[in-house]
């Protein structure tokens, strides 16, 4: 069924007796040319542009809970393409012009809201910083702003603009990054590759892999073995235990990140806002809910739950950064399994086994680079390939020593 503002009303009239699924509830198959571990919307992206781009359809995403349980249905929903490297610019920027188009793309209403994403600077040399980063960005044909404080002013009027430790100087403004409705991606995503003829199966945990050798040559799953040709990793968080099944060791460690949502208030934040001082950034839903997150936890943990401390910490940022919301009432929290990777970014390629592809070390910025994920790793999988815009996501980088280590912080997930 095609939704449009006729199917609409036709429903409408007819009591909106006639809706069916979005997409089909699946039953595994024997074999299929492509699998894909992971329904977030990552592995459903894939499957998408697989169908879609590739004219690859007998393809299964298989998913141990229900599609969207993980990250995609977890996080703070916003998209931007603001990166300073080379290597990953080209590629957040494909992103955001998918997320352009996604809608028509999917006929679905994924929310996309490009209300801006502002950081902000409190010091000279971060102003220099966020300065070279905007001028790379422009270089890249991407769109970029840097304000001063009464640019920022103007803006937020709102913010505590002379706090004694992180008085604000300005911020660096991408007006077509914002947000976007994640579990609607999710399933706008799992509609799509539905309707081409894509298995999704849902509570079906991979367990194991068949191999032949070598050569990995499909998976075992509570709900028995199934063959492939390929299989794809887009399973996040979960990406070294599950890699830990084929015998595979990857440089990325899990960690919990925590999100919190207010009660609903009246309009007042146009956009997203993110704190140059620490770690806190926030955005308004449509709802009115207080949107917001900080830091990882710190800790190695596959628990999709947080502890207080960094609830405490993250409140702390949002206090010194606008002390206006210190009376509005938290209403949720939770927490998703972030996989960090040892320099901040991606890995799209084959993995050391033939037969098995890699999409993993989203950090706590993957939902930005779902569109350009599953368009990417469809290619790697169609084509075994590497996409030009993901060609510097090599997993043997670590090894070789070409990191892409967007912030130059080194090996430390606390701080990418
Ligand atoms: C609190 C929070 C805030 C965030 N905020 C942002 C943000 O504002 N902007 C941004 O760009 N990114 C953000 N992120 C990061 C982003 O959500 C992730 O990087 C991205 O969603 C990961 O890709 P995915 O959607 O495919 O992952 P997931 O949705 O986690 O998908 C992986 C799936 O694999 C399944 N799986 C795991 N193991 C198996 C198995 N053995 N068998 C079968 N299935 C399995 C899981 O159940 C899961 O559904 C945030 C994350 C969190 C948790």
């Amino acid at each position: 069924m095609r939704y449009s503002v006729f199917t609409l009303m036709k429903q409408a009239l007819a009591g909106h007796r006639g809706w069916g699924p979005a997409w089909r509830d699946a039953q595994p198959k024997p074999a299929y040319d492509v699998i894909i571990i992971g329904g977030g919307g990552h592995g459903l992206a894939t499957a998408h542009y697989l169908a879609k781009t590739h004219g690859i359809a007998n393809v299964a995403v298989i998913e141990k809970g229900w599609i969207g349980s993980g990250n995609a249905g977890r996080n703070t929903t916003i998209i931007r393409s603001n990166y300073l490297l080379p290597g990953n610019n080209p590629f957040y920027e494909l992103s955001m012009k998918l997320w352009e188009g996604l809608e028509q793309d999917l006929n679905y209403n994924t929310m996309v809201s490009q209300r801006g994403v502002l950081n902000l600077y409190h010091s000279d040399g971060q102003r220099d910083a966020y300065a070279r980063r905007g001028n790379a960005m422009r270089m890249h044909g991407v769109d970029a702003e840097l304000l001063d404080r009464a640019g920022v002013r103007r803006m937020l009027p709102f913010l505590d603009f002379d706090n004694a430790r992180f008085p604000i100087q300005g911020g660096l403004l991408q007006r077509r990054g914002g947000t976007a409705r994640h579990d609607a991606v999710v399933w706008g995503y799992a509609r799509a590759a539905s309707d081409r003829g894509v298995d999704i199966i849902q509570n079906c945990e991979v367990t194991g892999f068949l191999r032949d050798g070598d050569r990995v040559t499909g998976v075992e799953t509570t709900r028995g073995q199934i063959k492939a040709n390929k299989v794809g990793m887009a399973v996040a968080g979960n990406t070294s235990r599950v890699a830990q099944m084929a015998g595979l060791r990857l440089p990325i460690e899990s960690h919990v990140l925590q999100a919190f949502v207010s009660e609903a208030i009246k309009p007042f934040i146009p956009g997203v806002v993110t704190f140059g001082a620490g770690h806190f950034y926030i955005s308004q839903s449509d709802k009115g809910g207080l949107v917001f997150g900080g830091d990882i936890d710190g800790y190695n943990s596959y628990a999709q739950r947080g502890n207080l401390p960094t609830v405490e910490e993250v409140c702390e940022g949002g206090m010194a950064l606008m002390p206006a919301i210190g009376r509005v009432r938290m209403l949720r929290s939770w927490g998703g399994i972030m996989d960090m990777s040892m320099d901040g970014s991606p890995i799209i390629d084959h993995s050391p086994l033939a037969g098995l592809y890699l999409n993993a070390g989203w950090c706590y910025g993957g939902f930005k680079a779902t569109p350009a994920s599953g368009y990417c790793f469809a290619h790697l999988l169609a084509r075994d390939e590497s996409h030009p815009t993901a060609s510097a996501y090599r997993l043997d980088r670590f090894a070789t020593g070409h990191l892409l280590d967007e912030k130059g912080v080194g090996a430390q997930p606390n701080l990418h």
